[in-house]
């Protein structure tokens, strides 16, 4: 069957564009997801996709999901593979449809503040060509070097100076998709628009499972002229949390603003005695000061501390590193990062809860938390974890479970059961409680009207009825 798949695709789009080499395809089965790597590490690697497809163009991406949908065979997207939620993972009857060779600069309009990529660009080349124009796309996630712009839509991605430049959706100005059936649809159009619903937003977060994502046009900002850090300490969360929100709904922007519980500030800085926040501004030089003196008022009025500044220097010099998680898993520890977000009323219970209950399981090393997006109304929370165990065999469950844990925890309070990193997997089994009965209903029959086969990524995001 697989090799019957590659051949229909090799007559379709030419020998060059279908890659069935095992080696090239064990390589692409799966995301960046924690659980596929346990599975490896336990010898029980998933299989293979029937191909890799490397669409060269928009007309490529059209003719494979034609054919696709014309004869039921599923169709996996894949930008870079880094992400955290199993939204990639491969089965022997499916394409894996690799944006790698889509990744033109397609062009820079420095003056409407524009720039469009095909989707498979990688980010941090994306961010290279605007700034040699003296221009930033603002969107920095820590995976920068090894995620696609067309990713980024399709995950619904947050970047590290989000809290002034906004998420991915407040940066993309167009979307080019192709979808199931082969339609190509360019959705946005100008700076603002009242044309009924906004159809970007059926992309923004579609993790693969409604159409490809061929290119993206974001609007630019010019690159900030000044740049100033400072940091401060905390007792406790809870005082922090009311920092930060005294900081934002008093109307200052810092783009970087985030608060460590106090094992991860130690984890940070030895010398940190409780719970640090690292604050980065940047914009106009009166602007920058301004907010500067203002945040460093408002701490003085609250009885915030003061901390060494060049902590937020060091975390801006090292915050792009991509661990890996073998290291870990030689070692029998299990961990993983899991974000949720909060209204202000509900993030400290959020946070109490779920590291008391990560550090009830057994083995439990680490049970801790920073934040790093903050809004009006509130703002995330970041969780780690990492559990240590003598059986292989127990990786799996002890996985699930401590994710379980956090997922109930922010469920109880009221929280958001995603903040950034998606749903693909791991998450699927609580889209319900994050959108209602009705609501994952609407998810379905938007689903069933653009894709009636079913061929998008299955399995990911969309629980089964
Ligand atoms: C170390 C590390 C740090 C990270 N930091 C952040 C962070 O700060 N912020 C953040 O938001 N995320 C972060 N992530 C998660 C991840 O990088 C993002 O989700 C990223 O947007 C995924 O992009 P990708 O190109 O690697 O997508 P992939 O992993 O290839 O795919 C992710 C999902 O999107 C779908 N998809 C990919 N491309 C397309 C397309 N062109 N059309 C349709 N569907 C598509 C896939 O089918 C899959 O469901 C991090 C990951 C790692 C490993």
């Amino acid at each position: 069957m697989a090799s019957a798949i590659a051949d229909a695709l090799r007559g379709l789009l030419g020998e060059a564009k279908v890659d069935a080499d095992p080696a090239a395809l064990a390589a692409r089965r799966h995301d960046y997801w924690v659980l596929s790597a346990i599975r490896d590490h336990v010898g029980e690697p998933g299989p293979s996709p029937a191909c890799a497809v490397r669409p060269a163009s928009v007309a490529d991406v059209q003719a494979t999901l034609r054919w696709a949908n014309e004869t039921g065979t599923p169709v996996i997207p894949f930008g870079l593979g880094s992400g955290v939620v199993g939204g990639v993972i491969a089965s022997p009857e499916a394409i894996l449809l690799d944006l790698g060779a889509m990744t033109a600069v397609r062009s820079i309009d420095p003056v409407n503040l524009l720039a469009s990529f095909d989707a498979g660009c990688n980010g941090l080349e994306a961010e290279k060509a605007v700034a040699a124009q003296g221009l930033t796309i603002g969107h920095w996630p820590q995976s920068v070097a090894v995620s696609s712009v067309g990713g980024w839509v399709a995950t619904r991605a947050s970047g590290q100076f989000s809290s002034a430049y906004g998420n991915i959706e407040d940066v993309v100005h167009a979307i080019e998709a192709v979808l199931p059936d082969g339609e190509a649809v360019t959705l946005g159009k100008g700076p603002r628009a009242s044309a009924g619903p906004d159809l970007r937003q059926l992309m923004l977060g579609s993790e693969g499972t409604l159409g490809v994502i061929t290119g993206v046009t974001f609007s630019l900002r010019r690159a900030a002229q000044a740049r100033a850090v400072s940091a401060f300490e905390t007792p406790d969360m809870r005082t922090g949390f009311d920092f930060q929100r005294e900081v934002i709904q008093g109307g200052w922007r810092p783009p970087v603003v985030r608060q460590y519980d106090e094992r991860e500030s130690r984890r940070l800085d030895a010398r940190a005695t409780a719970c640090l926040i690292l604050m980065v501004h940047e914009g106009p030089a009166a602007l920058v000061a301004a907010e500067t003196a203002a945040v460093a008022d408002l701490a003085a009025r609250m009885g915030v501390a003061r901390a060494p500044a060049d902590i937020v220097e060091h975390w801006l010099d090292h915050r792009n590193t991509v661990p890996s998680w073998d290291v870990f898993l030689q070692r029998g520890i299990v961990l993983d990062t899991v974000e949720v977000s909060a209204d202000w009323s509900r993030i400290a219970p959020i946070y109490d809860d779920a590291v008391a209950s990560l550090r009830e399981i057994p083995g439990c090393l680490a049970g801790s938390a920073h934040s790093s997006h903050v809004y009006r109304s509130g703002l995330n929370l970041y969780f780690t974890f990492a559990v240590q165990t003598s059986d292989p065999a127990a990786m799996e469950g002890i996985y699930l479970d401590a994710w379980r844990r956090i997922m109930e925890a922010t469920d109880r309070h009221g929280g958001s059961l995603s903040h950034h990193h998606g749903i693909g997997r791991v998450r699927r089994p609580y889209l319900e409680r994050e959108l209602g009965p009705g609501g994952v209903a609407l998810l379905r029959r938007v689903k069933q009207a653009l894709d009636p086969r079913g061929i998008m990524n299955p399995g990911v995001l969309i629980p089964d009825a």
